[in-house]
């Protein structure tokens, strides 16, 4: 029976270099405490150690899995271990290679591509990598022509908020199953940048209600993730926390597995004085520590 999903973060290396990696903390942990790359062996392990048949989605996390020597070796095995949904989450650069997307795609695995722009202006300062935008755009010109569905992501920041319906227009001509807008977490990111990288929540609300009706003109499926339901409003449907049925599983090399009840957060977001009276309160995750209401 099916029980949660298992995350494991495969290596924290990144050909990119985003402003609001979320892994930025768990790396420089891992790295403070001296712990390495995690081998192929000790994937194994994990995945060995594991119930394939309680685990309903085995998602491969980075850094950025696809630049590992051993990517497919992880892929082949989880898939022998009879891990039969498997997602990974990329920044797609390695797809823009036609013989590298073909491989991937024979694997038959679910993509998740993260697009944090519509054009290379926004996307590459946030990634801080030149040329991270074209790539990523052939790599989803490749899978497009292949013929292989996908889902994207979208890191909600201060840099991108005005433009989702302009990336939900310009993704839309790819047709992801899923086009996932997150809020970006504060966890990890230094104290002096946060107010650099956080949007102003007040400012949330239309630009959900700009992406909805963007959306339904492109008849494009978009969910939110991590906004809270007083910016939501009349858009609670349009929530991807609603779609979860199984808490997570994460395990990172070197710290304890945790598992994150109901995807609920809970040491990371805080319920402010705000909160006290609202109709919400019982449903809602609150609201990622770090953002000023
Ligand atoms: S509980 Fe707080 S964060 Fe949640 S909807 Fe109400 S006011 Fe917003």
């Amino acid at each position: 029976m099916k029980e949660h999903n298992l995350e494991i973060i495969i290596g924290f290396d990144c050909n990119n270099n985003c402003i609001f990696c979320s892994n930025q903390s768990l790396r420089n942990l891992c790295r403070k405490k001296g712990i390495s790359v995690i081998s192929l062996e000790e994937i194994k392990n994990i995945l060995k150690s594991n119930n394939s048949e309680e685990v309903d989605t085995l998602f491969l996390l980075g850094g950025e899995p696809t630049i590992l020597k051993d990517f497919f070796k992880i892929i082949e095995f989880a898939k022998i271990k009879k891990y039969t949904n498997i997602t990974v989450v990329t920044n797609g650069r390695m797809c823009k290679n036609m013989e590298f997307a073909k491989k991937l795609y024979k694997t038959n695995i679910n993509l998740v591509f993260s697009v944090h722009g519509h054009i290379a202006q926004i996307h590459d300062k946030l990634t801080r990598s030149p040329e991270s935008f074209q790539q990523l755009v052939s790599g989803m010109n490749n899978f497009k022509s292949l013929g292989h569905t996908f889902t994207t992501n979208t890191v909600i920041n201060k840099m991108n908020y005005k433009y989702l319906p302009q990336i939900i227009s310009f993704l839309s001509k790819y047709k992801p199953s899923l086009m996932l807008f997150s809020l970006v977490s504060p966890v990890g990111i230094p104290e002096s940048k946060l107010q650099d990288i956080l949007p102003p929540l007040n400012n949330l609300n239309s630009i959900v209600k700009k992406s909805v009706s963007t959306a339904k003109k492109f008849n494009q499926n978009i969910k939110f993730m991590d906004v809270p339901l007083c910016i939501m409003k009349e858009y609670e449907d349009y929530m991807h926390e609603s779609d979860f049925k199984y808490d997570r599983k994460v395990v990172v090399k070197g710290l304890k597995d945790f598992l994150y009840l109901e995807n609920k957060n809970e040491n990371e977001k805080m319920k402010p004085p705000i909160c006290l009276d609202c109709k919400k309160n019982k449903d809602c995750n609150g609201i990622w520590k770090g953002y000023r209401i």
